[in-house]
């Protein structure tokens, strides 16, 4: 059963496939924080931690079901991860790289509309912290359920890319290979507003 993610406003909704799951992590790095600020959104994203919590999948397990228009990227840096949002609202959703060959997106969790039992059973339980030496407070790193975790996704993505699965990409042009909307990089006076905890 597909799972639905909505924007705040819900001009913008798409679905996710459980079987498309690689697993489920909370980050803590100060990039997934500064993403949510960036927007003004850091209430509804973040944990009391600092903690982002997402959901990593083959990006053929995404679908945008209405609201196309509002897809909306920014990246905190020149190279940095792409990280996408709705333009209506400034709703984070999801992040991925910016070479459509590596078959990953991450979906937030706090975009999905689903009662938190639903998503448990979907993606499992958020039993992987990553990025804790950035988290507001104390949080458990959890080292062993991490590697297992990147060994989970290169797995995934590996095999991803010997079936042929990565071709189906909604956040990319297949033709041209670039995104469907041209990222805007943050100057440096906005990323360092949204790198400061208010
Ligand atoms: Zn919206
Ligand atoms: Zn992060």
């Amino acid at each position: 059963m597909a799972i639905p993610f909505r924007c705040r406003c819900g001009k913008l909704q798409g679905e996710v496939e459980p079987a498309a799951a690689y697993l489920r992590a909370v980050c803590h790095c100060r990039d997934c924080q500064a993403f949510a600020r960036a927007l003004g959104r850091g209430q509804d994203v973040l944990d009391p931690k600092g903690g982002t919590d997402i959901v990593a999948l083959r990006p053929s397990g995404v679908r945008f079901t209405t609201g196309h228009d509002q897809v909306a990227c920014l990246s905190l840096s020149p190279k940095g991860l792409l990280r996408w949002h709705s333009a209506c609202c400034q709703t984070p959703f999801a992040n991925t790289p910016r070479n459509p060959k590596l078959p990953y997106v991450g979906v937030l969790a706090s975009c999905m509309a689903a009662e938190p039992g639903t998503l448990d059973a979907a993606f499992g339980p958020r039993r992987i912290a990553l990025g804790t030496d950035s988290a507001l407070g104390e949080v458990a790193a959890t080292p062993v359920r991490t590697t297992l975790g990147v060994v989970r996704v290169m797995w995934g993505v590996l095999w991803a890319k010997l079936s042929g699965r990565q071709r189906a990409n909604p956040f990319f042009d297949t033709a041209t290979s670039q995104p469907i909307v041209e990222p805007r990089v943050l100057t440096r006076q906005e990323r360092a507003e949204a790198e400061s905890v208010q």
